[in-house]
This record gives C-alpha cells, sequence and structure tokens, in this order.
C-alpha cells in the first residue's frame, strides 16, 4: 500500500497491525518496535501485551481476551476515529491467523477506504512458522503450506479437505493451532488423513513456545506425534517425503541432488545444466510426453503415470512447445 498518496487527513487517525514474531523482543523488527512506540493506544490478547510490556509505559492499554477479536477491530476503529493512532498487536505476523483480515472487514463495513482519512499500516513479523522452523533446522526449504486446526471459525470438512490434498500433494505442513483443551481429537485426524498419503517415519517436530521462556521442542514421526505434548502454544511441522532428520535437525532437501552429484564436488549430473530448468522441468517434461504420444502411448496412462488429469495434459500439448531457451543470466537464485 502507497503511502504518499494517503498521508494522514485531517483526523490524523491511524491503525498499525503490528506482528512482534514469535515473542521475544530479539525477533522483533525495528519497526514493530516503532510502531509501538508511535502508538496511543495498545490493542491486543493479554499474553502479547505482557510481551511488549516494555515498551508500553504510558499508554492507554486495552486488553481484550481471545475470542474478542472483531471486538478488537471495532475497537480500533473508534479509537482511531478519534485522531489516535493505535496499534493492534499480534503474535508472529498479523496477516497469518491474526487481526489483519478481521480489522479490513470491520473497515470496509463501516464504509472506510484507503483516502478516508484514517491510515492503515500493517508491520510484518516472523510467522510461528518461520520461527519453529528455524529452531528445528531447515524443514521449510521445499514447497510448504500452512494449516490450521482451529474449527472455530471453518468447518472440519473444509480443514480436512485441506489436509487430505495437502499431504497427497507432499507439501511440508505447518500446522496452526493445533489442539486445546476442547480440541484434542483434530490433531489425530490430521494424523490419520496423513497417514493415508505419507510413510509413518516420515519426520514431524512439534515446536511449543518458540523463542519463549517455556521453549520445548521435540523430534517425533508421523506415526508417534501425537504421543508428544501438544497444545495451543505449539505449531506441528510435519515433513515431506524427502525430509530428514540429522543430528537432531529436520532438513528438507531444496532438490540440488536432481541436478548436481553431491559426492562428486557438486558437478551437474548428465543431461544437466546450471541455471536451467532440469531436463524433467517444464519443456524438457513436455517434450518427453510428445516422444512418448508418438511412440504410441496413450495419453491417459501417461497422465496415469505423471499423476496429472488427462485433461491438463491435452491442453498443454496443444499449445506449441516452448524452444526459445532462457538467457544465462536469468536464474541465479536456486
Ligand atoms: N499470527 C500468528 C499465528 C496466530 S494463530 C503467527 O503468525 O505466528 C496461533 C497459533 O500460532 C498457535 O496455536 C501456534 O500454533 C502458533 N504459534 C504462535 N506463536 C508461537 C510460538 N511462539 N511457538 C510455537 N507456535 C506458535
Amino acid at each position: 500500500m502507497h503511502t504518499d498518496t494517503q498521508m494522514p487527513s485531517a483526523s490524523g487517525g491511524r491503525i498499525m497491525l503490528v506482528g512482534i514474531g514469535p515473542g521475544s523482543t530479539e525477533h522483533m523488527t525495528l519497526r514493530a518496535r516503532e510502531a509501538i512506540a508511535e502508538a496511543d493506544t495498545i490493542i491486543g490478547y493479554v499474553t502479547y501485551i505482557r510481551l511488549v510490556a516494555d515498551l508500553i509505559e504510558g499508554k492507554e492499554v486495552i486488553r481484550k481476551s481471545m475470542t474478542e477479536e472483531l471486538d478488537r477491530a471495532v475497537e480500533a476503529l473508534a479509537r482511531a476515529r478519534e485522531g489516535r493512532k493505535v496499534a493492534l498487536i499480534s503474535s508472529g505476523d498479523a496477516g497469518v491467523y491474526g487481526m489483519a483480515g478481521p480489522t479490513y472487514e470491520v473497515l470496509f463495513q463501516a464504509g472506510w477506504t484507503p483516502d478516508s482519512g484514517i491510515e492503515v499500516e500493517i508491520v510484518p513479523g516472523a510467522s510461528a512458522l518461520n520461527s519453529c522452523a528455524a529452531l528445528i533446522g531447515a524443514p521449510l526449504t521445499h514447497d510448504f503450506c500452512a494449516i490450521s486446526l482451529s474449527d472455530l471459525l471453518t468447518p472440519w470438512p473444509v480443514i480436512a479437505r485441506r489436509l487430505d490434498a495437502a499431504a497427497a500433494a507432499d507439501f511440508v505442513v505447518a500446522l496452526y493451532n493445533p489442539k486445546s483443551g476442547r480440541r484434542t481429537r483434530q490433531i489425530v485426524e490430521a494424523q490419520r488423513l496423513f497417514l493415508r498419503h505419507r510413510h509413518p517415519d516420515t519426520p514431524v517436530a512439534i515446536v511449543k513456545s518458540a523463542y519463549r521462556r517455556r521453549e520445548h521442542i521435540v523430534l517425533s514421526t508421523l506415526a508417534q506425534m501425537t504421543e508428544a505434548d501438544i497444545g495451543m502454544l505449539s505449531t506441528v511441522l510435519i515433513g515431506n517425503s524427502s525430509t530428514f532428520v540429522r543430528e537432531g535437525l529436520m532438513v528438507t532437501p531444496r532438490g540440488y541432488a536432481n541436478k548436481y552429484d553431491l559426492d562428486e564436488g557438486g558437478s551437474a549430473r548428465e543431461g544437466e545444466r546450471a541455471g536451467r530448468s532440469l531436463s524433467t522441468g517444464l519443456n524438457g517434461w513436455l517434450a518427453g510426453l510428445q516422444e512418448d504420444l508418438a511412440a504410441g502411448i496413450a495419453l491417459e496412462t501417461l497422465a496415469a503415470r505423471h499423476r496429472l488429469p488427462a485433461d491438463y495434459l491435452r491442453e498443454t500439448l496443444a499449445e506449441p512447445l516452448d524452444l526459445l531457451v532462457a538467457s544465462e543470466a536469468e536464474e541465479g537464485g536456486e
């Protein structure tokens, strides 16, 4: 969002959605600290207010309980309308299962627009998945997703379908809100769905209170994860089919071994080139499909082999092959 065009109007009211990271001062961004310092009013869940206690002396503080999210947003808007600068504090990132969404919903409901005189700023913070991953190694180095097991606002079939799809697609998954005093079965259902697609030995990390006083980390497996102590302050990281554990660290390979011979001084494997798509990347794969079709293999057989819909194969094979090669300098950031 651009600030140049929407400087505070007459009212000067401001809502800052501040992600404070996992909960230790060192892991809070400079901007998060500044935003809290600039604010006249601080609104947040009691625990998070406590985490920034040293920064909020002399300010108006509105403590809300966990279930009062909409109230918090309504309260923030009311204060901002009076011209106050309000910091709404979220743990991790305010946009990840946090206050950012509900706040915009309340604002839009009230007829707010970006140039209506109340400025909104979202201050990004390290989300639980970043913090928890950092403590356990490098589990998120390949494709991952986050799924919340909270069914307070989301129907279970929706959550179950996402778990099933993520498990089938071999994503590394971070489970937020995995278990609470009242919600104890959701994590067992998640495990059941994952076991349908993944090996029981798949590494799982359960990280509780990352970067907080009661930090506790357990390395487990898909088969045994539910025996661990899991609660509302835990994030559960489930590895993909390549994730391994070594020296107590959980690592998901980035894929270098697909291209380079890591034992042989890191030279590229036959048929592969640094900075270029894999031979099984999109273009190479399409060329291979065309050869297979020309050799008389049925499209449906190929679709089943690659576990992709036949319709998709048909549509993409109908496009001419892109034989243009990317420029040498294009891809450095693998
Ligand atoms: N906005 C937050 C998430 C809020 S949902 C973020 O971006 O991190 C609350 C869930 O976040 C918890 O149930 C837990 O799964 C996770 N979580 C938040 N802080 C955590 C921490 N310090 N350690 C482990 N998990 C945490």
